[in-house]
């Protein structure tokens, strides 16, 4: 059994040499000026296994923050409190092929409804139906909840990206006050901005980014602690998000070449879950001109290939 750990973890070494070449052809991200601070040449990736092994290669000590894979643990969280009908007559289900932080359809095809959770509209939407009785209450029932979700009970938030993204997210303030004129938000917009920008501001390694992928695989249950985390129904509701939305307007191309339920975010984190089979965490902050993480995936790609996880 050694024997055949050490070659998983030198098939993943080999994976990430090859993905590494493309690391050259993106960018990090620097519209919230904190995360150009981010070291490009980083690459990483974990899986874990539902029997609580886990694996990994590259930069794997590198903690990074969520940015909009927070969204899918948002979604989870206030689909638990709200319950889907409450949700879903404010946000869609439907993906949109535009950018993440597009304005357009908000006016054109729905009212002020955003077409889905994984664009920044929705998820502002969703991030406003966490409950509790004040943003600190609210944004620690999302901390303890990913604490539950990585098993590690010291998770917690990069002050300074949260502070860097609030003092710059001019196009997020609009959507919200765009919503707010429809009614989809009825909160105060600043404090909502400030909610969201710590919600994308809490940082994990691509060890704890692979555990929660691994939960969302097996449907809500985490075999580490051997409890149900989240109703099956949900997460299969993030699943599906995940495939139809979770790649930006790539999640089309996504589907086509790696095949799983996957959420990137702007800092490079993408979250993997492999119905069944095991979780993915891949760290690579040198994105595309979409906004997915270069190199990450690539290795996906080759990942999918190795070891047939297309679902399709
Ligand atoms: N906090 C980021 C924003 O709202 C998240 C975007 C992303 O990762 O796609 O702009």
């Amino acid at each position: 059994d050694e024997k055949k750990e050490v070659k998983h973890m030198e098939e993943l070494m080999v994976l990430i040499e090859d993905a590494k070449e493309f690391i050259p052809y993106g960018k990090v991200a620097n519209y919230i000026p904190a995360l150009a601070k981010a070291n490009k040449k980083d690459l990483a990736v974990a899986v874990f296994l539902p029997d609580g092994r886990h694996f990994e290669a590259g930069n794997t000590t590198t903690r990074f923050t969520l940015q909009s894979i927070s969204k899918v643990i948002s979604l989870a969280l206030v689909l638990m409190d709200r319950g889907e009908d409450y949700v879903f007559e404010r946000v869609g289900m439907e993906p949109t092929g535009d950018p993440f932080n597009s304005i357009a359809k908000l006016e054109v095809r729905s009212a002020g409804k955003p077409l889905n959770p994984m664009i920044n509209a929705g998820a502002l939407a969703v991030t406003s139906m966490i409950k509790g009785h004040s943003v600190k209450d609210r944004f620690n029932r999302l901390l303890d909840f990913m604490r539950v979700l990585t098993g590690n009970k010291e998770l917690s938030y990069s002050k300074e990206v949260a502070i860097s993204e609030f003092e710059t997210a001019h196009l997020n303030r609009s959507l919200s006050y765009f919503m707010k004129e429809h009614g989809i938000i009825t909160e105060d917009v600043e404090l909502l901005l400030d909610l969201y920008t710590r919600q994308c501001a809490i940082e994990v390694n691509c060890v704890e980014l692979a555990r929660i992928g691994l939960i969302f695989a097996l449907d809500g249950y985490d075999p580490v602690s051997k409890t149900q985390i989240m109703p099956e129904k949900i997460a299969k509701i993030c699943n599906t998000f995940m495939v139809t939305c979770g790649m930006y307007n790539a999640s089309g191309a996504f589907a086509i070449k790696v095949g799983i339920p996957a959420k990137s975010g702007v800092s490079g984190g993408v979250m993997g879950a492999v119905p069944r089979r095991f979780g993915i965490g891949v760290y690579g902050p040198s994105l595309d001109e979409i906004g997915n993480s270069i190199a990450g995936i690539k290795l996906l790609e080759l990942l999918a290939q190795k070891y047939n996880l297309s679902i399709f």
